[in-house]
């Protein structure tokens, strides 16, 4: 008998499978939501829907899924959170139940996928090179066919080979935005992305925007300025997100008549958050969901 399910449907909006960076198939992705007692669950692999069918295949009844994926992009130039620096910053762009064979959006996911592949060969033989005892062709075993690339694999490398302890440690030694090993990729433009999303039918919500661990952030004024070009959300409650950024987040979604979610964004074993360790509100998914024309939320 599968457990009872508490009476608000807890929705989770953000995960990632081995079609990407996570570390449960999609199958399990969705077996490990339903003994989690999640209702809807999205699954947003990086760069890709290569996930989608299995995930689809595997919904139980009474489960419902949000198709979606979860796009590398950069700031508009010019614009970050002290004003000065011009950098453009990284940006994760949370695309939901848009049609996945929009010709612009399997163009450009699989120049990302490509992007991924050449730029984490190159940090691996940048390591390997400074005596790290990691190669290319032992962190590519760990990337599933066709999947999205990342350095979370690589981390796992490390671990596996006596380097770190854990996959956070890696990122907090050898891994982080900052390292020496770091490469850049080169990633979609965020309105370019909101477009693709909007033109396949589907909706956009800036994921974890306030991360400030992970590196720079953008300004407040750069989501107010996405929100005019077609961005429909934000994601307020995610673990990388202090008390006050959440704060400062909420106001300026009710500003802006943006949707707030709110998400564990889990990774299976490759972080330590469990799966709708954070959720969305019901009437937030109704508002996102009437806001799209492309995929069906499907129902198990
Ligand atoms: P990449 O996609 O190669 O740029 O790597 C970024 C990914 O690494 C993110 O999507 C997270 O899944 C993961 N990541 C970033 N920081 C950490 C961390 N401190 N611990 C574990 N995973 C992390
Ligand atoms: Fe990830
Ligand atoms: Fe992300
Ligand atoms: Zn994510």
């Amino acid at each position: 008998m599968p457990s009872p399910r508490p009476s608000s449907p807890r929705i989770d909006l953000h995960t990632h499978s081995t079609a990407s960076d996570g570390t449960d198939s999609p199958a399990e992705l969705v077996a490990a939501a339903e003994a989690a007692g999640v209702d809807v669950l999205a699954i947003t692999d990086h760069d890709t829907t290569g996930g989608w069918d299995a995930a689809t295949a595997a919904l139980p009844a009474g489960m419902r899924l949000v198709r979606g994926a979860e796009f590398s992009c950069v700031s508009p130039t010019g614009r970050t959170i002290d004003g000065r620096d011009e950098r453009p910053v990284s940006i994760h762009l949370l695309g939901y139940l848009f049609d996945p064979a929009h010709e612009a959006i399997v163009a450009e996911q699989q120049r990302l996928r490509d992007e991924r592949v050449n730029r984490l060969r190159r940090i691996t033989e940048k390591m390997a090179a400074d005596g790290y005892p990691v190669d290319v062709e032992t962190v590519f075993s760990l990337v599933e066919d066709g999947a999205s690339a990342g350095r979370p694999h690589l981390a796992r490398a490390l671990v596996a080979a006596g380097v770190v302890d854990s996959v956070n440690q890696a990122f907090a030694e050898l891994l982080h935005n900052g390292s020496p090993y770091y490469v850049p990729k080169s990633d979609t433009p965020v309105e370019k992305a909101i477009a693709m999303v909007r033109a396949a039918g589907g909706v956009a919500v800036f994921a974890h925007s306030l991360a400030r661990r992970r590196g720079r952030v953008v300004e407040p004024s750069v989501i107010a300025d996405l929100a005019t070009k077609g961005l429909a959300g934000v994601e307020v409650d995610h673990p990388d997100h202090a008390p006050e950024d959440r704060e400062l987040l909420r106001g300026l979604a009710a500003d802006l008549d943006l949707v707030v979610t709110g998400s564990s964004d889990y990774h299976g074993t490759n972080k330590t958050t469990p799966i709708a360790a954070e959720t969305t509100a019901p009437e937030a998914l109704e508002d996102l969901v009437s806001r799209a024309a492309g995929v069906e939320v499907l129902a198990g």
